[in-house]
């Protein structure tokens, strides 16, 4: 079994996913003297969007003790319909993080209705409890009661909590109880989210989301479905249409950090980049070159605006 965990992150705009991401891979020291650590990281889409590429998470990966944890950013509104659901398909759990006084805010409530149906065990972390007058139980009560309305398993309602701040840098099962790290949130992750399963077979990875590098173009970036994939392999393309394109596998990088590292095979269970397969989509099954097998495709909506209209219950109303 490999030791790679696959989790996608939901939170609502300044809850503070950036943060706590950015003290995840400090303390699990992947960032190289020349990289600089501050903003960076997860929110810098605008470059692809105003290329017109309907982007797309970030992924970043840290090894935590001898396990791989890949993690998939959200667009964590409810305007990108058919994105959500294909980012959430690579992960096996998720995180949902949280203000500990503002609770979870409606905007992330389709996504994380997506990932419950799609059957992610779900972690929920309370943030900001340094913050005065927090209410880490009234949010750890309300996001219980938001599960249950969304009609999450058992299962998923007898999900994990773990209280921090990411802005001081620590996470801890009893948010009385400050530590000095975020380690019980990685723990919390490596005994709570399944092992991402090892599939034996010939290839089947889909394309869930791109990336785009001004030296060799569009690059495939999915989760590896069956099998492997190999640097040089010939494989079938298989369109969402079903058509079929012979092509090869150029180059292969799995994540690293905030990066991406060549590598020769990347086996099923682990998300990788892939650099050679023209005229590639999102949703495209990259499969056997004999014996292509395609992989149920998923829907692509256009870009919708869900918008949600409820009552203010800010403690706020009113002043
Ligand atoms: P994102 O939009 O979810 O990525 O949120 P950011 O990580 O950019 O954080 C938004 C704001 O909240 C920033 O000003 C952070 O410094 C602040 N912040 C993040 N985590 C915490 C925390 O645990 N406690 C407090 N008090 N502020 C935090």
């Amino acid at each position: 079994m490999q030791k790679i965990r696959n989790i996608a992150i939901i939170a609502h705009v300044d809850h503070g996913k950036t943060t706590l991401v950015d003290k995840i891979l400090h303390a699990c020291s992947i960032f190289r003297d020349n990289e600089q650590t501050g903003e960076l990281i997860l929110d810098n889409n605008d470059l692809e969007r105003e290329r017109g590429i309907t982007i797309v998470s970030k992924n970043v990966s840290v090894q935590y003790k001898d396990v791989k944890i890949n993690i998939i950013d959200t667009p964590g509104h409810a305007d990108f319909g058919g994105e959500v659901e294909r980012v959430l398909k690579m992960a096996d759990g998720v995180l949902l993080l949280c203000d500990a006084f503002e609770g979870a805010m409606p905007q992330t409530r389709f996504v994380t209705q997506k990932a419950l149906a799609l059957g992610l065990k779900p972690i929920v972390v309370v943030n900001k409890v340094d913050k005065e007058n927090c209410r880490p139980e009234e949010v750890y009560e309300q996001i219980f009661e938001l599960f249950f309305n969304l009609e999450a398993t058992e299962d998923q309602l007898d999900f994990p909590v773990i209280y921090g701040s990411s802005k001081q840098g620590w996470m801890s099962t009893d948010w009385k109880v400050p530590t000095t790290d975020i380690f019980a949130l990685l723990d919390a992750v490596v005994a709570n989210i399944p092992p991402a399963p090892t599939n034996d077979g010939t290839l089947q990875m889909q394309i869930t989301s791109l990336d785009y590098s001004s030296f060799v173009g569009r690059i495939a970036i999915g989760r590896v479905h069956r099998g492997a994939i190999k640097e040089n392999q010939p494989v079938t393309l298989i369109k969402r249409d079903g058509k079929i394109v012979k092509t090869r596998v150029k180059e292969l990088y799995t994540f690293e950090g905030l990066g991406k590292i060549r590598t020769t095979e990347v086996k099923s269970g682990d998300i990788c980049a892939v650099v050679g397969i023209d005229g590639f989509d999102i949703g495209d099954t990259i499969a056997d070159f004999e014996a292509p097998e395609q992989l149920p495709v998923i829907k692509i909506d256009e870009p919708t605006m869900n918008m949600l209209f409820t009552i203010n219950n800010s403690p706020f109303f009113g002043k």
